[in-house]
């Protein structure tokens, strides 16, 4: 029998990198990211754990190295460490590594066990260090869990960067401070520019933060020179000589990252969408519930492959309230 081919889509770009939602769920509502009374999916309609396992191994025969678990909020989902456990058994089997990123608010109750699994590195979502800052934007009274998620982490030896959203007019003036005490703490930072993803209840142009802009002013006080560091995603990173930790910026919106891309996405529905940015979709979960599940899958790759496209469409601007992609980024997964 021959092997499956490698995913290589009509641009010649190697897709190494999967990013797996495993639920659309989330205990917070960051405001950037879902509105208050956000209408989650009917249980059904999300895979179950079955169907997440047999089509994560079904990517990794196809060349997948690289899965990263996200969600809306990954350990919200009851039967979460059965699948890491069992994608961890795939490291160093197919599988070079597994990830997860996560709000950290159970992080304390399942670090030991992620990193049992193989995990070596998470991301961590954190926009502020405020308690009642973190209380307005993530509509959710949740610091103190999340800093205690941390401090497990680092006990279990896992490597943390910590993922901040740069808002203007709510962290613009903590982002120096915030990379600081990420550094001090040993993990690496990195800010991403808010992205016009799924209606929220505010126009999130208002919050637009130009990461250009926040270069400059952290050149106000630090040296940031630019490093070879690549972690096959999208960001650019910088050492920082004053704090000795590492920077990185994504700039989706100042700066097209597109080119290198390696990376697709599947929804806790199934939805392959081969870019953040776009809608261009092919619908694993009826290929994992038909009569012959890898057949339908390898083939709904194949398809995937052929309509990935050259890049992302969006922007952010004034015109029209409607953001760029009706769907919500704890939906296709950060
Ligand atoms: N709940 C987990 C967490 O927050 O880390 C994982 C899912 S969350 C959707 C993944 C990442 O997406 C987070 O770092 C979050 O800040 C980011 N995010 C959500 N909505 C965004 C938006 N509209 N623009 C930019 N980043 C966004
Ligand atoms: Fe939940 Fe993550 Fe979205 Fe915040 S960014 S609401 S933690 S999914």
């Amino acid at each position: 029998m021959t092997s499956p081919a490698p995913l290589v889509d009509q641009f010649a770009r190697r897709i190494s990198y999967l990013r797996l939602s495993v639920t659309d769920r989330c205990d917070l509502r960051c405001a950037y990211c879902m509105p208050e009374r956000m209408t989650f999916l009917p249980r059904k309609e999300v895979l179950s754990l079955e169907e997440l396992h047999d089509m994560a191994l079904g990517f990794i025969a196809r060349g997948i190295t690289k899965i990263r678990l996200t969600g809306g909020e990954p350990l919200v989902r009851r039967d979460m460490m059965e699948l890491v456990a069992a994608l961890g058994r795939k490291v160093g089997d197919g599988l070079e590594e597994l990830t997860m990123t996560t709000n950290a608010t159970r992080l304390a109750e399942f670090a030991d066990g992620i990193a049992a699994a193989g995990v070596k590195r998470i991301n961590v979502s954190l926009d502020t260090l405020d308690r009642e800052r973190f209380a307005r934007l993530a509509r959710r009274d949740s610091l103190p869990q999340v800093l205690e998620g941390l401090q497990a982490a680092k006990e279990a030896g896992l490597s943390v960067k910590i993922n901040t959203v740069a808002l203007k007019g709510i962290n613009e003036d903590e982002i120096t401070d915030l990379i600081a005490w990420a550094h001090g703490q040993g993990f690496d930072a990195t800010l991403i520019e808010v992205m016009p993803l799924g209606d929220v209840e505010e126009d999130r142009f208002d919050h637009y933060l130009p990461l250009a802009e926040v270069r400059d002013t952290l050149e106000l006080r630090w040296t940031l020179t630019p490093s070879d560091h690549r972690t096959g995603g999208p960001a650019r990173y910088f050492d920082v000589a004053e704090t000795g930790g590492r920077l990185g910026l994504i700039t989706p919106l100042t700066n097209n990252f597109c080119d290198g891309c390696n990376r697709i996405r599947v929804t806790a529905t199934g939805q392959l969408y081969a870019c953040l940015g776009g809608n261009e979709r092919v619908d694993l979960r009826a290929a994992m519930r038909s009569p012959d599940p890898q057949a339908a899958l390898d083939e709904a790759l194949d398809v995937a492959m052929k309509i990935k496209p050259a890049r992302h469409h969006f922007a952010i601007d004034k015109r029209g309230a409607a953001p760029a992609l009706a769907r919500h980024m704890s939906m296709t997964g950060g």
